[in-house]
């Protein structure tokens, strides 16, 4: 029913947590995790994960605010040709975490998207207090080649529209059922149907009424929830929307039951 589009299994506080997350999303009907590097040190362990779970694939990137290994593109093109990695990223900008090194970001950004061009691969952009530079980086480098996902998305509808305009669909987080959040659910209600995902981000952001605690895939269906609302929709719509737009994104991680 619900397709996660970014999660971090890999971030829940003990392994049995993994375990644990994935029955209870499974029983929640979450059909499928994509499972989000921020770094390529993990890369082994998000291919044994996804390995044991024909439910989550993963991807492969440096996050914004990652610190460790940083490849150049020929090799972050090398460590995506998996099968189990369906994308590249996390990547993208956050100036409100790393106010410091701007130029830094930028570059990796740009790295990210030629090794997604390289490999065929959809790119995962995270992006914070930086729409601007995000969209110039997506232009310049000729993103739309291989589109992809604005993952966590909480910027304006003008901003939205010029990303959709890049050919990149959009995913909501549980910040869309925040209090504070009627400006992004405005937004959220505009975001045409065939473009739009729900994720979870887990393990931060647990959207409402587990706002404050361990997010984790199976709260996702309050994404859908609250979207469902504002868009005037039943959640089994927007359940299917969501997924299906997934599935023709990443094509491989289509269940046997899901037909096109
Ligand atoms: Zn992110
Ligand atoms: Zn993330």
């Amino acid at each position: 029913m619900f397709v996660d589009s970014h999660c971090h299994f890999h971030l829940l506080e003990d392994n049995a947590d993994t375990d644990r997350a994935l029955a209870a999303a499974l029983d929640e009907g979450v059909e499928h995790f994509l499972n989000v590097a921020i770094d390529v040190e993990s890369r082994d362990a998000l291919i044994a994960l996804a390995e044991r779970h024909t439910e989550i694939s993963t991807s492969i990137g440096v996050h914004p605010s990652g610190t460790g290994e940083d490849p150049d593109e020929e090799t972050l093109a090398a460590l995506a040709d998996h099968p189990l990695i369906v994308a590249v990223g996390e990547t993208g900008l956050d100036y409100a975490y790393n106010e410091d090194r701007p130029e830094w970001q930028r570059e990796r950004f740009r790295r990210h998207v030629r090794a997604a061009r390289l490999i065929g691969k959809p790119v995962i952009v995270h992006t914070r207090a930086a729409p601007q530079d995000t969209l110039a980086i997506l232009r310049e480098e000729g993103a739309r080649e291989v589109g992809g996902i604005i993952h966590c998305f909480t910027e304006d509808w003008p901003t939205a529209r010029a990303m959709l305009d890049e050919g990149f669909h959009i995913s909501l987080s549980g910040i869309v059922t925040f209090r504070n959040a009627d400006a992004l659910r405005g937004t959220a209600a505009h975001i045409p149907g065939d473009r739009l995902l729900i994720e979870t981000d887990c393990p931060y952001l647990a959207p409402v009424p587990h706002r404050g605690r361990e997010n984790q895939p199976a709260y996702v269906r309050h994404v859908a929830e609250c979207l469902a609302e504002v868009r005037g929709e039943s959640v089994e719509e927007v359940a299917a929307v969501t997924s299906e737009n997934f599935y023709r994104l990443f094509p491989q991680t289509r269940p046997a039951h899901a037909s096109a």
